[in-house]
């Protein structure tokens, strides 16, 4: 794939897609906090990492709260979704060398510790014949979601938009959901959150999944706070080898912010397919098949 800069990928992010979907996409510049105008500068300078991997550094006095930016919806609109949407993601496995670039820009915005990861790259080898590939594996959002059904208080739910959410102000820490994800996608929240401080004070949304709170689960949210302000998730984005494509199944389009493509055209042509799909979930995210690999395998620390 041809790289663009980080200046054109953002600039090319605006796709129109026809009807609805078409204001999906555009980077956010910080991942957690956002330039405020008009507030004087503190003079103390804090470090944060974008969403596009790059470390940078800003007055204190320019922050606001994420609450503000992201904008999380009121608790009816977090159960409710957004009108008129299923969205879905494709992930390249012909193109993933394992860079991580989507598992830590995710943890770093879900609060997540080190070991906690919603999105996992997962070494695989169908036989022993043929190569090893790298898959990135999130949670695949089930049409037939058995986590949601196990649950005893309706934290976990699905949404109209097809997306399956967490409210960890309802969650009792059973785990019962853990039990029934056949794929592994939960994470239950056993120590104090990653940064802390920094999120106190704030109102947790199931469309941002923070402020983690001690003792429930959580797991990959599909960015529901992004797509709300027409952006990838932080994976999709920050990803340099455009593996992580997302989009709407209603408006049969997918981007990964380089390349726009019809779903069902990529499905056909490059015979996508769905994880396990003998469980009968019905998961939302499809993986393209990891032939003509652009990187050879290579083991790496992570593995
Ligand atoms: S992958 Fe697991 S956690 Fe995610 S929706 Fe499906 S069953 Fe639930
Ligand atoms: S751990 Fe929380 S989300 Fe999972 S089943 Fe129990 S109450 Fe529901
Ligand atoms: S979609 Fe969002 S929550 Fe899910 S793996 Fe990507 S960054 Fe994490």
């Amino acid at each position: 794939m041809k790289k663009k800069d980080d200046k054109s990928r953002r600039k090319f992010l605006r796709y129109t897609f026809g009807a609805g979907l078409g204001t999906l996409i555009g980077v956010p510049l910080i991942s957690n906090s956002f330039a405020q105008e008009g507030k004087p500068l503190s003079g103390d300078k804090i470090k944060l990492l974008t969403t596009d991997g790059k470390v940078i550094e800003v007055d204190k006095g320019e922050l606001k709260n994420m609450a503000s930016y992201a904008h999380p919806a009121i608790d009816k609109e977090a159960r409710k979704g957004l009108p008129n949407r299923k969205f879905v993601m494709v992930i390249d496995l012909s193109r993933c060398k394992n860079a991580r670039a989507c598992v830590e820009s995710c943890q770093y915005a879900h609060q997540l510790r080190p070991e906690q990861e919603f999105m996992k790259v997962l070494k695989m080898q169908d036989t022993e014949k043929t190569a090893p590939y790298w898959m990135p594996k999130p949670c695949f959002h089930c049409d037939n979601a058995t986590c949601v059904d196990v649950c005893p208080v309706y934290a976990t739910y699905k949404r109209d938009d097809g997306l399956v959410l967490v409210d960890s102000n309802r969650c009792i820490g059973c785990k019962y959901c853990m039990v029934a994800c056949p794929y592994e996608a939960r994470v239950f929240h056993w120590k104090e959150p990653f940064r802390k401080e920094e999120f106190e004070g704030m109102d947790y949304s199931p469309e941002t999944s923070v402020p983690v709170k001690q003792g429930t689960v959580g797991k990959c949210d599909f960015c529901p706070d992004l797509a709300r302000n027409d952006q990838l998730p932080h994976c999709a984005t920050a990803c340099p080898e455009g593996v992580i494509y997302f989009g709407d199944y209603n408006e049969d389009t997918v981007t990964n912010g380089y390349e726009t493509h019809r779903l069902s055209e990529l499905i056909e042509k490059k015979s996508a397919y769905r994880y396990l799909p003998h469980y009968g979930t019905e998961p939302n995210v499809y993986y393209l098949p990891p032939v003509d690999r652009i990187y050879p395998f290579e083991e790496t620390k992570n593995s």
